[in-house]
């Protein structure tokens, strides 16, 4: 692939082309999975290591059903050992579907003309803010489709809007974004609007099979989207999000395409993505595809798996894109976040719509419908603690991920008493009496476990003061 700098206009050689099909396809034919060489590898991500991509290769050609069970216990036991059980949540808000790509799996792509086209007006955010608020939501995602009106301005005006709607003890603590790439000088304006994460999905690293998919619009061109995240370092923001989306081509291609992304950035970054996203297509209005390359549910437990070995310090998101029973069971190999409560349909938060999904509202179909408090009582019964926390980002903590990885003793004083002082917040404001009980025996028993840490006191005085009205309290 040739890359001009001049064009995207980053400023030195940092940019070089970092996607090469040929090399990665070598590296999947040429991977050999020996049972001394599969063990080895995950024996090295155990270690806290990262994996290199003949290393990933060898793990996606992996067949044996006895070798791929250790991958998945490996993924099992890398999550429980450096993660422990904390899973945060956040919930997406679709501001605005216009669009002026053609992206062929994509409800809102411009040629679909049975979409209902809209924008949230400034008053209709502030609703569905509310009503997310209502719900106990802290963490949100503002998604827009790829269109002259939602420019970097329009963008941050969104940002700065949605920070500053509080209701009750109500207050989103910390606004990611989902958006088309932009300009450095964009990235810029976005960042100083206090955004956390900045997520663009490569959809296919596959420069081909990219081209087909996205025959039109600005959208259509593969190297401005894979630089995406270039400018946004170059921008300073260096809290981003990658991910591609599975059943556009190969997913053995697709993880490596994702390893070697993360490759790119932490060379010349000095920080890899916060977090990868790895969604399935799903059914759309219109959807215009084959399921040639679509994933079955065994293979995408098994790249969750991998992409957790490979990857042991990067945030993992999973979407309610996919089933309860494919999220229960999927979590467990290294998931850090999920959403809940989940409404594609544009203004439906505080409606209460989408009882009945309408796909000619909405970018594709969601399949866990439950609302985030039946989320989190499942996760309790589970044994995971829900987490709403936004400390590090706030403290300017970043490379968050990284820290909980590999600095002794990280989880333990920060991210598992931050995550108990959120659920505190969300069983006094949200939860009902049964989820309320259960919900302070799990934040017991695991006070209890941490018993010994110098900071168990000053969380159990933490506690205290928001069961006492205080709010926003963390280490
Ligand atoms: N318009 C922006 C863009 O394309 O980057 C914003 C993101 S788009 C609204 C969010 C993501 O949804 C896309 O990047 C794509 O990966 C995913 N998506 C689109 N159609 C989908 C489908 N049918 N099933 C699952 N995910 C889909
Ligand atoms: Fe537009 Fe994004 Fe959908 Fe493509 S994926 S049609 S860019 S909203």
């Amino acid at each position: 692939m040739k890359f001009n700098p001049e064009k995207y206009r980053i400023p030195d050689e940092r940019m070089k082309p970092f996607i090469d099909a040929d090399e990665i396809w070598e590296y999947i034919n040429n991977a050999k999975p020996t049972k001394e060489r599969v063990r080895e590898i995950i024996a090295k991500s155990l270690d806290k290591n990262r994996l290199n991509l003949e290393e990933v290769a060898t793990l996606v050609n992996t067949t044996d059903p006895e070798l791929v069970e250790e991958i998945l216990q490996g993924a099992r036991t890398l999550k429980e050992r450096i993660y422990g059980n904390r899973i945060v949540l956040f919930a997406p808000l679709y501001i605005g579907n216009k669009c002026t790509n053609n992206c062929q799996y994509c409800g809102f792509r411009a040629s679909n003309k049975d979409a209902i086209r809209m924008t949230l007006s400034d008053e209709e955010i502030v609703q569905e803010v509310e009503a997310l608020e209502d719900n106990g939501q802290k963490r949100l995602i503002l998604v827009y489709g790829e269109h002259p009106e939602y420019s970097a301005e329009y963008i941050a005006h969104t940002v700065r809007l949605v920070y500053g709607i509080k209701k009750n003890n109500g207050e989103i603590r910390r606004v990611n974004i989902n958006a088309a790439p932009l300009d450095i000088e964009g990235f810029r304006k976005i960042k100083e609007a206090g955004i956390g994460t900045y997520q663009i999905f490569q959809e296919t690293y596959h420069p081909e099979a990219y081209t087909w998919y996205h025959p039109s619009g600005k959208k259509k061109d593969f190297e401005w989207r894979l630089t995406s995240l270039d400018r946004a370092q170059e921008a300073g923001l260096d809290d981003v999000g990658i991910g591609a989306l599975f059943g556009l081509y190969d997913w053995r291609f697709e993880v490596l395409g994702l390893v070697r992304h993360t490759n790119h950035l932490e060379a010349c970054y000095n920080v890899g993505p916060h977090t990868i996203s790895f969604p399935r297509i799903k059914s759309a209005s219109g959807l215009n595809i084959t399921d040639k390359y679509f994933v079955s549910d065994s293979d995408f437990v098994k790249l969750v798996a991998i992409l957790r070995l490979a990857v042991p310090y990067t945030g993992m998101i999973l979407t309610a894109r996919e089933p309860a029973d494919i999220r229960r069971q999927v979590i467990q190999f290294g998931v850090s976040q999920i959403d809940g409560g989940t409404k594609l349909e544009l203004g439906s938060y505080h409606a209460s719509k989408n009882e009945h999904q309408d796909l000619n509202k909405e970018q594709f179909e969601i399949n866990d419908n439950r609302s985030l408090g039946e989320i989190i009582d499942e996760l309790i019964d589970h044994n995971y603690i829900p987490s709403f926390c936004t400390a590090c980002y706030r403290l300017g903590r970043t490379g968050e991920h990284f820290m909980e990885f590999s600095v002794p003793g990280f989880i333990k004083r920060y991210c598992t008493p931050n995550a108990l002082l959120t659920l505190t917040e969300y069983l006094v404001d949200y939860a009902n009496p049964e989820v309320q009980q259960k919900g302070y025996k799990l934040i017991e028993k695991t006070l209890g476990e941490l018993d010994g840490h110098q900071n168990t006191l000053e969380i159990r005085r933490r506690i205290e003061r928001i069961k006492a009205g205080e709010r926003d309290l963390y280490f």
